[in-house]
Parts: C-alpha cells; structure tokens; sequence
C-alpha cells in the first residue's frame, strides 16, 4: 500500500524553470500530491510511481484541488 509518510517534504521542489515544472525535471507524485526533485523514477516517500510528463489542463486541475487538500 502506497501511503504518504512525509519523507517527501525532504525532496520537495520549490520553483521552476522553464516554462513549467515537469520542464525542470520535477515530477509528480499523485498519492503525496507533490511535485518532487529526484532522479528517481518512484518516490523515495511513497514509492509509487512519479508522473514525470504533464497532460493538460484536467490535470492541472487536479493538481491544484488536491495540493489544497494536503498540508502545505
Ligand atoms: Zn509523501
Ligand atoms: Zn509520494
């Protein structure tokens, strides 16, 4: 089971460059609902796989409603 423990405030990406996250090689973790700095392909939180390609606006949404939902 894939459960947020927090180890990912750790990795946390604050800010971007380029054009959007995902373009600086940020990826998202959806179970943690955080946009990580890491090279690996799952997350060292959760270790559920991190998107690391961005699919449009619904998406962004999505995003969006669950960050508000978590803890900042
Ligand atoms: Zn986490
Ligand atoms: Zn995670």
């Amino acid at each position: 089971m894939n459960v947020c423990k927090v180890i990912c405030v750790r990795f946390k990406a604050t800010g971007y460059k380029g054009r959007h996250k995902y373009e600086d090689g940020q990826k998202l973790c959806s179970i943690c609902a955080e946009f990580l700095k890491c090279s690996e392909i799952r997350c060292p939180c959760c270790s559920v796989k991190l998107r690391c390609t961005p699919r449009g606006n619904q998406s962004r949404k999505e995003i969006h409603e669950k960050r508000k939902a978590v803890w900042h």
